[in-house]
């Protein structure tokens, strides 16, 4: 990927950390976004430029349209150009229907539903032949195994819609689009020793969390020249979570 422009949205920690750093070594130069975590971020950035290719990270938040778009501008005038996009900065708020207000239903659809889509269209922009944009989904999108997860799981199906209306749309600027679901994966998010990981755990074929890195790699492979043939598809990378 020598040569090649990533930005990772939510690059501090977690997901999209180790793809940052998967793409890196890669060789692509990669941005990362974070909201909070400034001093994750920059480690992440001085992690990538040991790589030997540029790094930089950007304070945006994804629930800020202007910011959740204007990371594209940020990427293309620091870079000057963009290649891959990996939608990853999400939040996941779970619990009782009844408990979820209505600031909850704005905040996830802001953070996982209108950020990647104003990030993508600005990202669509720019692209040249080759580009990619991923989205990271969830195996909530595809199977739900228990109450807590409606609003989260809407969040998540939606980018499967729009992932594939992506691919329709910049298929033929040789643009793909496709969308990584994750099953339970070890990050703050949902920590493998947290209150409900065993039950997490046991919904899977494989017995276990998955890592971030095992994440990194399957977006690394959508990533990169390998598979200009996969478009508007749903990759899962869940232990069997959805089997
Ligand atoms: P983490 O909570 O570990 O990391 C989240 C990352 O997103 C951080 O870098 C955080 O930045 C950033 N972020 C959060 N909110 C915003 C925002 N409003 N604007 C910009 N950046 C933001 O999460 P994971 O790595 O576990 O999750 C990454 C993605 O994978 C999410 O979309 C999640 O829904 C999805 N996923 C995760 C699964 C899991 O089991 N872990 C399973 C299935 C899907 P900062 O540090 O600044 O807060």
């Amino acid at each position: 990927m020598k040569g090649a422009v990533a930005l990772v949205t939510g690059g501090s920690r977690g997901i999209g950390a180790a793809t940052a750093l998967r793409l890196a070594r890669e060789g692509a130069d990669v941005v990362v976004t974070y909201r909070e975590g400034k001093d994750a971020a920059e480690v992440v950035v001085r992690k990538i430029r040991e790589s030997g290719v540029r790094g930089l990270a950007v304070r945006a938040d994804a629930a800020d349209a202007a910011e959740a778009a204007g990371t594209v501008r940020q990427a293309v005038e620091a870079f000057g150009r963009l290649d891959v996009l990996v939608n990853n900065a999400g939040v996941g708020v779970l619990g009782p229907l009844e408990d979820l207000a209505l600031a909850d239903v704005d905040r996830v659809l802001a953070v996982n539903v209108r950020g990647v889509f104003l990030t993508s269209q600005a990202a669509a922009t720019v692209m040249t032949a080759g580009g990619r944009i991923i989205t990271i989904g969830s195996c909530m999108a595809q199977r739900v195994p228990g109450p807590g997860g409606t609003l989260y799981a809407m969040s998540k199906s939606a980018l499967i819609g729009m992932t594939k209306a992506l691919a329709r749309e910049l298929g033929g600027r040789g643009i793909t689009a496709n969308i990584v679901h994750p099953g339970p994966i070890d990050t703050d998010m949902n920590p493998a020793d947290g209150p409900y990981a065993a039950g997490q755990a046991e919904l899977t074929v494989a017995g276990r969390f998955g890592t971030a890195d095992e994440v990194a790699a399957m977006v690394a492979y959508l990533a990169g020249p390998e598979a200009s043939y996969v478009t508007g598809t749903e990759l899962s990378i869940d232990g069997g979570h959805a089997a």
